[in-house]
């Protein structure tokens, strides 16, 4: 397997063909950014963390019954995936209000949500990835309402997985971001990245941020806290 050309540079990954044309190498980088890029920095170690604790959650959703785009690790901060066809809408669900719900509907934050609750959002910087719901997705093309119903299905069943394996090392599952491809056969594949970068934790005792909070607030102790959920869980760095 050969890395041929930069395919696509996200805000903390970068995507390179290979002489595979149904792989793909996700390099994750240091950049850690937020604010729609308006804050950047450099995280030592970050890259390789997320690199790492992505395979091992994504390893676990695969057990699970949750098919994901990883093929194999090919160093610290670099992941062979299969090539997907992105699906430009980003899922969220809420066990606990935070963020943009918090923002919008000025709840408290913290308040636990029952049922979790579902979003979807436009993936697009230029429009501040815009909150939108199934039948925009459709009468746009972006997705078809099987899809949709599946991402749903996926998503909450992610929740389920994930909920308990972060209880069980005491800590809050609060929200999480998951976006999803079609592959070569059909068939919809979770892509992207499950990581601290893209979902809320809260120590369960203390409620302490564990997560890109510590960077979007300006908190410190990021690339720390990272390491530590990836220690409670048992993910080897
Ligand atoms: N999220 C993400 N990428 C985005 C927007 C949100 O990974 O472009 C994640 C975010 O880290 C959080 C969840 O999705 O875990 C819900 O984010 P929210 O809508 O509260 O937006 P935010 O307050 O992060 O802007």
């Amino acid at each position: 397997m050969e890395k041929r050309t930069e395919l696509y540079r996200g805000k903390a990954k970068t995507v390179y063909t290979t002489d595979d044309p149904e792989r793909l190498i996700l390099h994750f980088r240091n950049d850690t950014s937020a604010f729609d890029g308006e804050k950047v920095e450099q995280l030592e170690r970050k890259g390789m963390i997320n690199n790492k604790f992505n395979n091992f959650i994504m390893e676990k959703l695969e057990a699970a019954g949750v098919a994901t785009q990883i093929d194999q690790v090919l160093s610290e901060t670099e992941t062979l995936v299969k090539r997907l066809q992105m699906i430009p809408v980003e899922c969220v669900v809420r066990n606990y209000a935070a963020g943009s719900l918090v923002r919008r509907l000025g709840v408290e934050e913290g308040l636990e949500l029952s049922p979790a609750t579902f979003e979807l959002f436009l993936k697009n910087d230029a429009l501040h990835d815009p909150m939108i719901n199934e039948t925009h997705a459709v009468a746009f093309g972006w997705a078809s309402a099987e899809q949709l119903a599946q991402m749903k299905t996926l998503t909450f069943k992610v929740n389920d997985v994930l909920k308990k394996l972060f209880d069980d090392a005491g800590m809050l599952l609060v929200d999480f971001k998951l976006e999803f491809g079609v592959d070569a056969d059909g068939n919809i594949v979770l892509g992207d990245e499950f990581s601290p970068d893209g979902c809320r934790l809260w120590d369960k005792e203390t409620r302490k941020k564990l997560d890109k909070d510590r960077f979007r607030q300006g908190l410190g102790g990021v690339v720390e806290a990272y390491e530590e959920v990836a220690q409670r869980l048992g993910v080897a760095l």
